[in-house]
């Protein structure tokens, strides 16, 4: 595709990017594979090229439409959390935005399942992914609040916005020993780690954090 550089030059060469890897594992990031997944996806494509030489540091930022591509510590923690038990087969996550959380799941799962309710930013992602050749994701445009039921049950579901309260939609298309990973709360989120069991589910707090709020209804 025109002009973009996967390999990245200047401020998106390796050796910027390995400073990020460093970072990460300095704020405790554990998991390799989840280190690997982040070293190998070249974050600097699902960013405006003007953004680009930015897309390294370790922050969120802006991708249109008032929302931003999650910050990597953020991404390394969420996707650490969701495949702490082991290697997941199908993933859903809601909230697409940029592409590039779908991007890092899409190297450590069998299937991805992504869900955006603006309609521009899912097909910008969706040519992303194609160029990255990530072929084991499938896109919908749709209010990911109702999760995609015809699609589950999942084994892990991954929210990158945050609602005031755990949608239940998302809860019932969670397999048995299945994880919800998922921001919570207005001004103050907390992200949380569900887990469904035989008889119902465990909850667990991982830390605060901060993401633009899950909204209802779609955007054309
Ligand atoms: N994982 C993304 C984060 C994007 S920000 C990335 O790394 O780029 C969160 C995204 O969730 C935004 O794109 C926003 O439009 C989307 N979103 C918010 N509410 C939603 C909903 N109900 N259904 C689907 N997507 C939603």
């Amino acid at each position: 595709m025109g002009g973009v550089n996967l390999a990245g030059i200047g401020m998106t060469s390796q050796r910027t990017r390995d400073r990020l890897i460093e970072r990460l594992y300095d704020q405790g990031i554990t998991s390799h594979r989840v280190i690997d997944s982040i070293r190998s996806v070249p974050r600097h494509i699902f960013i405006d090229e003007a953004l680009a030489h930015r897309a390294y540091e370790d922050t969120a930022l802006p991708i249109g439409h008032n929302q931003t591509i999650s910050q990597p510590f953020i991404v390394a923690r969420m996707t650490e959390a969701l495949l702490a038990a082991g290697p997941l087969k199908k993933v859903l996550e809601i909230g697409t935005g940029s592409g590039y959380q779908t991007a890092v799941l899409a190297n450590l799962v069998d299937d991805v399942r992504t869900v955006e309710r603006i309609q521009p930013l899912q097909a910008r992602a969706r040519q992303k992914l194609r160029m990255i050749k990530a072929h084991n994701v499938l896109f919908r445009h749709s209010d990911g609040g109702m999760g995609w039921p015809e699609e589950g049950p999942y084994n892990g579901i991954l929210v990158t916005a945050a609602p005031e309260n755990i949608p239940d939609e998302l809860l019932q298309q969670l397999a048995v020993g299945g994880r919800l990973v998922i921001p919570v709360g207005g001004q103050e989120q907390g992200l949380y780690r569900i887990t469904r069991t035989e008889s119902g589910f465990e909850k667990e707090y991982l830390e605060a954090v901060r993401f633009v709020p899950l909204l209802s209804g779609v955007i054309r």
